[in-house]
């Protein structure tokens, strides 16, 4: 297990990973662009600057990947949809802005979900990626690029954008660790938006370690996203406080959840005792709703977001046009896949007039009701415990064709996205099968050092 730290070497060793990079892009569909000659030249500048005795960033020669929906320069942003191929982006997002100023090396951009719809990878004009411990089953999405390119040690570490899961469900699905930070700790400038409500800037590592590091590097006001809080990633404010009560949220255990995720969590909650933690179990009955009410507030925003896509400002633009209205047309017809025009129709439809009331409005109040039970279950523990998941990585084409199922997939992992909770996804073994299981710890809200702090110590405890 890694723990990320100046690299010496900075040509050889990115040469090697592109190396490795491109043998298992072959195999597993990692990658939507692998940018071999900027990743190179970075690492060239690097050697000359050490070379010249200059100060290196604390992340110096430390290999990553960002999902495809991250904007920045040299390559084609596409979020994996036909409609933003061949799109340039002439801006950086903050993120990667503020990763590459600490000297850290972009080697590619991986593959996702199209706009980042989904559960498993399998909405990407690209096609889907493999499982990193089964090559016939999911990634896990939507970040799916990103959680393998860590799993298998390709890169360091790597960039994903959580909306209702789609950091921690991949990781668990593939053994890594997955950040999802409070709502507003990490900027959204230069990220294609989904549900601009919802959507958190996260990471993929080997380590909890190494997500407090990238955490303090990353987060932080940023004047272009004017929903990033100040001051934000600190190690006091009761950094090192001792947590004694952890909630086990009751309806979550029940018979629709695979057997060995009810094992994992039963030895999970063993090993917690056994280390002195005192465990609560909640009554949380608004949870329910959280799918439900999820699935309504996100098409809403997608409808709006996608808005701009019309095949005369981005990206793909639809040949066969006769006039304005057809060109808008088919540009979007033929450049969303079938889950983006799913969710801007409900997203039109739940915005409309008549419905408006019926469904967005009370899908608003649903909200802020899960937000209240957080708030109160709070005062009963520090942190909660839950799966991921109800199942561990399906198989590739099981639930494609069935969008019920796959919006099922994220009944564990929306809820605190609408709360705007922190949430870190932690491996803790295998099934029988041999596929990987993780589990996840949600915080009040800007808790995320304290959270970090937490599972790195009960895992070097372990
Ligand atoms: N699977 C969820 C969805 O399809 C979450 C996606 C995400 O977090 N980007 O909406």
């Amino acid at each position: 297990m890694a723990i990320l730290a100046q690299t010496t070497n900075f040509v050889a060793r990115t040469q090697a990973t592109l190396e490795k990079a491109h043998r298992y892009q072959e195999k597993y569909n990692i990658f939507v662009t692998i940018d071999d000659e900027g990743a190179i030249q970075k690492a060239q500048e690097l050697e000359q600057k050490a070379q010249a005795g200059a100060k290196l960033g604390q992340l110096a020669g430390v290999i990553y990947a960002a999902k495809d929906n991250f904007l920045c320069p040299g390559s084609d942003t596409t979020a994996s949809a036909k409609i933003l191929t061949d799109f340039k982006s002439p801006v950086t997002s903050t993120v990667i802005e503020k990763l590459n100023a600490e000297d850290a090396i972009l080697i590619g951009k991986t593959n996702l979900d199209a706009f980042a719809h989904g559960s498993s990878t399998e909405n990407s004009y690209f096609g889907p990626t493999k499982n990193s411990k089964d090559l016939e089953r999911v990634a896990g999405g939507s970040s799916g690029g990103s959680a393998v390119a860590v799993a298998l040690e390709i890169v360091d570490f790597a960039l994903g954008t959580d909306t209702g899961g789609s950091i921690r469900q991949p990781a668990s699905f593939n053994g890594v660790y997955g950040l999802k930070p409070t709502y507003g700790a990490n900027s959204r400038y230069g990220v294609v938006a989904m549900a601009s409500s919802t959507d958190c800037i996260g990471f993929f590592t080997q380590t909890a370690q190494d997500l407090d590091l990238l955490m303090q590097i990353t987060s932080g006001q940023d004047p272009k996203d004017l929903t990033t809080l100040p001051d934000f990633y600190r190690h006091d404010d009761g950094f090192n406080d001792p947590i004694k009560r952890i909630g086990i949220i009751k309806e979550f255990d029940n018979d629709a959840v695979d057997p060995e995720i009810r094992q994992a969590m039963a030895q999970e909650i063993e090993t917690l005792k056994n280390q002195g933690h005192e465990i609560i179990e909640l009554d949380m009955p608004t949870l329910k709703y959280a799918l439900a009410t999820y699935y309504i507030i996100v098409p809403a925003e997608i409808a709006s977001n996608l808005a701009r896509h019309d095949g005369i400002r981005y990206g793909f633009r639809s040949a066969d046009s006769e006039d304005l209205m057809s060109l808008y047309q088919n540009t979007r017809n033929e450049g969303f896949m079938s889950e983006n025009k799913r969710r801007i129709m409900i997203g039109n439809y739940v915005l409309s007039s008549g419905y408006y009331d019926a469904y967005y409005l009370k899908a608003a109040k649903a909200r802020t009701m899960i937000i209240e039970e957080y708030n109160q279950a709070f005062k009963q523990c520090d942190f909660i415990l839950t799966p991921v998941s109800p199942n561990p990585a399906f198989k590739l084409g099981e639930k494609v064709n069935d969008p019920v199922a796959m919006y099922l997939e994220d009944v564990m992992s929306v809820p605190l996205n609408l709360a705007g909770l922190p949430g870190l996804t932690v491996p803790v073994g295998k099934t029988t099968a041999g596929l990987d299981l993780g589990l996840q710890f949600i915080g009040p809200r800007r808790s995320d050092a304290k959270l970090i702090n937490f599972v790195a110590n009960i895992k070097e405890k372990n």
